[in-house]
């Protein structure tokens, strides 16, 4: 028997980084996955684990609509999240709302949809992905990105406190800096930038006291764990795993 044998997980952004070890790791714990993402090819190889997969654009109401009748999940774990660069200076109106949208408005759209099944059964888990550059830090150049986060801390919080008594969950996990395709993008990024890839490397990975980025795997785990019964006694929390960041 896995952490989550008998429950039907859906997972936005699966495609990659920490949503698909996510939906590795729930589907070693028994769970049925349903791995979803914007990028159909992205999804293909995890069928060879027996999880289902499907397009599904977390900034498409039609699609979120689509996908939760047909998952009809236990466990929501919502990861889609776009990390802009910038200060309240460089930030446009067009980013602003790109972010909202597809940070935090995507989590409206799916908790909207899955709350219905959740009700009738009694029961059910939503996990968020928020990051400890929210509410909880400040990061250099992430304006927008910190401030769609804490809104995920708040909305997460408001969906504990009105469906605590129908034994539904949710609580938002918030990671400091995890290794993963889009990660790397601003590495590289930041280091042309500054003319130096190394630098760049030491500027991220020194803001974790532990000197090193997490796996994509670590923060999976504490996914499995939020969306398993055995942390039935937590819910509306913001769960910190940073390497240090803000202790
Ligand atoms: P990533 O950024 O490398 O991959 C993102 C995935 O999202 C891609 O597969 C992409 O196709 C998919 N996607 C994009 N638009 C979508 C849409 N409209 N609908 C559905 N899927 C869509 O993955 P990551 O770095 O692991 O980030 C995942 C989440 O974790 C994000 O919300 C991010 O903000 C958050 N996070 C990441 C870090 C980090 O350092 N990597 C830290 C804290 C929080």
């Amino acid at each position: 028997m896995g952490r989550l044998t008998g429950k039907r997980a859906l997972v936005t952004a699966a495609g990659q980084g920490i949503g698909r070890a996510s939906a590795l790791a729930m589907a070693s714990e028994g769970a049925q996955v349903f791995a979803t993402d914007i990028n159909a090819a992205a999804l293909d190889d995890l069928i060879a684990d027996g999880i289902e997969t499907f397009v599904l654009d977390a900034r498409d109401t039609d699609s979120v609509n689509l996908g939760m009748a047909r998952a009809q999940p236990d466990v929501v774990f919502n990861c889609a999240g776009f990390v802009h660069n910038g200060t309240i200076q460089e930030a446009t109106d067009d980013d602003w709302d790109f972010a909202f949208d597809l940070n935090v408005r995507s989590m409206f759209r799916t908790i909207r949809a899955a709350l219905p099944g959740m009700v009738d059964r009694g029961s059910g888990s939503i996990v968020n992905m928020s990051s400890v550059c929210s509410s909880i830090v400040g990061a250099p150049n992430r304006f927008i990105y910190g401030t769609t986060k804490a809104a995920v801390i708040g909305m997460t919080k408001s969906v504990a406190i009105d469906y605590v008594a129908k034994g539904i969950r949710c609580n938002c996990i918030c990671p400091g800096t995890v290794e993963s395709p889009s990660w790397h993008d601003r590495v590289k990024a930041l280091g042309e930038q500054i003319g130096s890839y190394d630098a760049a490397m030491q500027q991220f990975v020194s803001r974790q006291p532990m000197g090193r980025v997490a796996k994509a795997e670590e923060v999976a785990a504490l996914v499995v764990y939020l969306s398993a019964d055995e942390s039935g006694f937590t819910t509306g929390q913001a769960h910190v795993i940073d390497g240090g960041w803000s202790s």
